[in-house]
């Protein structure tokens, strides 16, 4: 998502980056050399599908190689860019370091709608792309472990793990080369849910400390908070289902691709996720208000906002909208740092993706 005035997602975190390096004082030319991104691949690779040649673009960043293997997901969507795969790397190392979990950051992405193709298709070009990287050491179990992202999941990693398997047919550690791959491959349970799971710690820990509590001008507890998930994918959805299933939180809003749900008694999440299924989006949820307009209800009244989908959602352009007092970043870079500083300044509490959604590397360390 891009707006005019507004530095691009890999500025943006730089940009959060230096303030937060500003307090720590670190020796001279140190601080430049953790922000720059040390390596950036990009692999054109085509694949035979349709009767035709289709030719595909794919990235692996590696942010930092401080601590190795480097750790990051893989995403699948037409948005993807270098600069996009640059921030998400950066964004590994520094939520890595912070949650302790001993790797360096990187990310990679293939520009592509995976809805437009079958599986038997995704599966060609899943495995191809794993080739490429595979043998540029872009896939490798003591250097390079991707992990699902945005439009991948456990399928993808399975075929990835299998494709490395092939191509190292000695390596007793083969399949230690991806993370999220489903239990019948080497996967660990809990990894599927993980990152939902640890937005929801978050929340509880923040609602642990009176003095967080004030910060936000909230009282209380999570037991009967208004929230609003942006994205029911895998994040959202586990997040909110744990929120409204476990705490006690009431699901009073939920946007996605073709608009946004809206109830003032709650939304049943597990029904709603159903629907989508069913239906390819939210639209004719019984039991719920419908907007075609799903980001004007990130700005409706609540007392929490979920911003789970992608980055860039919270910008210059509607962050003076944002009503609510505590935003939970489960997405990585949601809020722009234009937008933090909005926020900031009217009294809005923002944890942060690089501790929000750490749950899912930290269950890939397990
Ligand atoms: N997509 C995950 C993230 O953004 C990947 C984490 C992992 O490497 O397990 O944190």
């Amino acid at each position: 998502m891009s707006v005019a005035n507004e530095p691009s997602f890999r500025e943006s975190v730089d940009l959060m980056f230096n303030r937060a390096v500003g307090l720590l004082g670190l020796p001279p030319g140190l601080e430049e050399k953790i922000r720059v991104c040390n390596a950036t691949y990009t692999v054109r690779f085509g694949v035979r599908l349709r009767g035709e040649i289709k030719t595909f673009t794919g990235y692996r960043s590696v942010h930092s190689e401080h601590m190795e293997p480097v750790k990051g997901g893989i995403r699948y969507a037409t948005s993807v860019n270098q600069d996009e795969v640059e921030a998400l790397a950066a964004l590994m190392t520094y939520k890595c370091a912070l949650v302790e979990a001993p790797f360096g950051g990187s990310k990679g992405g293939l520009c592509i709608d995976p809805r437009e193709w079958d599986e038997y298709e995704l599966e060609q070009i899943t495995r191809r792309f794993a080739y490429e990287l595979a043998k540029r050491d872009l896939i490798h179990p003591s250097q390079n472990v991707p992990a699902p992202d945005m439009g991948t999941g456990e399928r993808e990693m399975a075929w990835m793990a299998d494709q490395y398997a092939r191509m190292n047919t000695t390596d007793i550690n083969a399949r230690a080369c991806v993370t999220g791959k489903p239990l019948n491959a080497g996967g660990i349970a809990g990894r599927v849910e993980a990152t939902g799971r640890g937005v929801e710690y978050a929340l509880q820990e923040f609602f642990r400390d009176p003095r967080d509590i004030e910060k936000a001008g909230m009282s209380g507890s999570l037991d009967g908070k208004r929230v609003i998930v942006q994205g029911l994918g895998n994040v959202g959805y586990h997040a909110a289902k744990f929120l409204s299933e476990e705490d006690g939180c009431k699901i009073v809003g939920i946007i996605e691709r073709d608009g946004a749900l809206t109830n003032p008694d709650g939304l049943n999440v597990e029904d709603v996720r159903s629907w989508i299924i069913k239906h390819d989006g939210v639209k004719g949820f019984p039991d719920a208000s419908y907007t075609e307009n799903g980001a004007a209800i990130m700005e409706e009244d609540c007392d929490i906002l979920i911003p789970a989908a992608m980055e860039g959602v919270i910008n210059l352009s509607n962050a003076d909208r944002i009503k609510a007092p505590l935003i939970i970043e489960a997405a990585n870079g949601p809020v722009t740092a234009g937008a933090d500083k909005i926020l900031r300044e009217k009294g809005c509490v923002i944890i942060p993706d690089m501790y929000a959604n750490a749950g899912g590397v930290t269950v890939s360390y397990f």
